[in-house]
């Protein structure tokens, strides 16, 4: 067999993926390969095709035990054995499935980083044709990562250990340069080759929000999608469980996972939404690492977190089967405030010396700040990610709440001049709110206090609403005619630039939304999720709800989660081809032979009954 026989057997798939291809051979060319490419690209087959090709055992070395159950749920479903070794096993299922593993039985096996230090499993490893050590999630080897596990570092020194060096391949989602070359030293690759494919989620629709009532806007979007799995992300365990009672008590199948519930709670709230027994998720961001659920179609941030690497990582969760989805972020301004407070009281640096502790803070609020500014940006949202994330994008993607909105060019000079000299007549000393509240002309205490309604720019602004004029000052320290200090207490202070505006010198524009614009906005969002069943027409929608609830059926016959039986995107396809026989069925994207000889003739009959 060849890599595309494989592909098309056991997955079901035609075609490799951007990267896919290039990773694949690599590896089978007996190379050491680092591939990161964005949640949802198809990672996993990156090394469980070359497993199945090489011979020998390929082990997979993953940081969580969901994520290799489900890994190894969807091997098995899909006709490949596979198993993993785990804290979750008994001793008796743990011995079994190495003595199987010793047999030969497996090409593939999943292990914890922990485990590779026993006696029992490096006895097995040293008597065993090992031909691949994969190590997803690589990024967990590194420090300056968000996920640093380490028992990753545990990797290596197994490696070496090894009679034979097999293969090293390694793999991650997280794109900054200091994680890839940590990934590459710590794991001592092998003149590796390196492959970063594009972070660009074509199908993720992005939209920020700054609504006044957080919880009316989020009603409102869930009501229009309304049986779709979705994800609800929420800053602290308070708000989660607040969220979850409101949207329970509103009628909503919902559920919640934060660090505060007991194992027993989190493992079956997580489950029920795997499982598709709720359709939302409400959580903090302990949940998700691990969730390869197909279908969501919707994250939103009821909360800004607290930088982008997060944000994508989380908001990458909607959509992994290539359909239309949405990732909406409802920013609010405490939000900063509750992320600063996370920074300066972060106890994982407690070990930290004094002077690294300062130096990941300042990074973290640097971090931070790129995240606010991706809340207030007018230009294109995905250009913002992509751009953060060191690739270049269009400026225009047409698929985010920024391209999709009517935009005016307002001339502001004069404004940035009021507010630029004020920062300077106070020496600099004050942050955004007194700022603003001076040239907005505030009577309030602290104003007096600070003696700012002496300020010569005191009330210069009052026309102005405080909204815009908040709009203007992030626009000034986007472009960096201001900047704000980042010792904890955020002051707004001048730069060489900030002259530019005092002396006339510069013309500062920038691209407000209309007013008007609210009404266009909500109708092309309702248009943006019509997208979502893409080729799939009205008429054909009965056959999709008709094809789901056999899927539900069989997923609780076999006690496996419904997107595992087929995803979303194969049922689609099966609506539009409608195949009559065998052949059609296996040209629908996604059905293997293998698959098919499980559940094809059920499929194909609920189709022919429909045709
Ligand atoms: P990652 O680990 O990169 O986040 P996964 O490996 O979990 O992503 O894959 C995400 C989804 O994409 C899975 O449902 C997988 O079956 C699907 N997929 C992977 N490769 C292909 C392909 N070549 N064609 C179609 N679907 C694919
Ligand atoms: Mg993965």
């Amino acid at each position: 067999m060849d890599k595309y026989e494989v592909l098309k057997q056991y997955f079901g798939y035609d075609e490799f993926r951007d990267g896919q291809n290039v990773l694949i051979d690599s590896i089978l060319e007996g190379r050491d390969t680092l591939g990161i490419m964005p949640t949802g690209a198809g990672k996993s087959l990156c090394y469980q095709i070359p497993a199945l090709l090489m011979g020998g055992i390929t082990i997979v070395v993953s940081p969580l035990i969901s994520l290799m159950k489900d890994q190894v749920e969807a091997l098995n479903q899909a006709g490949v054995h596979a198993a993993y070794l785990n804290s979750s096993l008994t001793v008796n299922q743990y011995y079994t499935a190495l003595r199987y593993a010793k047999e030969g039985r497996y090409p593939i096996i999943y292990v914890a980083p922990e485990r590779l230090d026993t006696g029992e499993f490096l006895d097995f490893a040293m008597h065993t044709d090992i031909s691949m050590v994969a190590v997803d999630e690589a990024h967990c080897v590194s420090q300056w990562g968000q996920d640093f596990r380490p028992s990753y570092l545990k990797i290596v020194t197994f490696i070496e250990k090894l009679p034979k060096r097999p293969v090293v391949s390694a793999f991650t989602a997280t794109a900054t340069a200091e994680v890839r070359a940590d990934i590459a030293d710590i794991l001592r690759l092998r003149e590796p080759l390196v492959t970063t494919t594009g972070f660009d989620r074509p199908n993720l629709y992005f939209a920020v929000q700054s609504p006044k009532d957080k919880f009316a806007a989020l009603l409102n979007y869930v009501e229009r999608h309304k049986g779709e799995s979705g994800i609800i992300y929420c800053l602290t365990r308070k708000y989660v469980e607040d969220v979850c009672a409101r949207l329970q008590a509103e009628g909503f199948s919902v559920t919640r996972y934060h660090a505060g519930l007991g194992d027993g709670e989190r493992k079956s709230n997580q489950e029920d939404f795997i499982y598709d027994r709720a359709d939302i998720m409400v959580a903090t961001n302990a949940f998700g690492m691990g969730i390869d659920k197909s279908n969501v179609r919707y994250v939103v941030h009821y909360n800004m977190p607290k930088n982008m690497e997060s944000y994508y990582q989380e908001a990458g969760r909607a959509g992994r089967d290539g359909e239309a989805s949405e990732c909406i972020l409802l920013y609010g301004g405490q939000d900063v405030v509750t992320n600063q407070l996370f920074i300066d009281n972060n106890r994982e640096n407690d070990e930290l010396d004094e002077f690294t502790a300062e130096v990941v803070k300042e990074r973290d609020r640097e971090r931070l700040r790129k995240m606010t500014f991706y809340c207030f940006t007018n230009e294109c949202l995905r250009d913002y990610i992509l751009r953060y994330f060191g690739e270049y994008g269009e400026n225009y993607c047409g698929n985010c709440s920024n391209c999709l909105s009517q935009f005016e060019t307002v001339d502001v000079t004069e404004s940035a001049a009021a507010v630029v000299n004020c920062v300077s007549a106070c020496r600099q000393r004050y942050g955004i709110n007194v700022i603003l509240d001076t040239v907005h002309g505030a009577n309030t205490a602290k104003i007096r206090q600070y003696r700012m309604d002496e300020n010569p720019q005191y009330g210069v602004l009052a026309k102005v609403p405080l909204y815009r004029l908040r709009q203007i000052i992030n626009h000034l320290l986007l472009k960096e005619y201001l900047m704000l200090t980042t010792d904890g207490y955020s002051i707004v202070k001048l730069t060489e630039k900030s002259r530019q505006i005092t002396c006339g010198e510069e013309q500062i524009t920038m691209k407000m939304p209309k007013e008007a614009e609210k009404e266009t906005k909500k109708h092309k969002e309702t248009k943006g999720k019509k997208k979502k069943t893409a080729g799939l027409s009205a008429a054909d929608e009965p056959m999709f709800e008709k094809l789901r609830e056999l899927r539900m059926e069989i997923a609780r016959e076999e006690k496996v989660p419904p997107y595992l039986v087929f995803s979303d995107k194969t049922l689609v396809h099966m609506c539009v081809e409608k195949p009559a026989d065998r052949a059609g069925m296996l040209s629908v994207s996604g059905v293997g032979e293998y698959k098919y000889e499980k559940y094809g003739e059920r499929f194909l009959e609920e189709i022919q009954k429909l045709c």
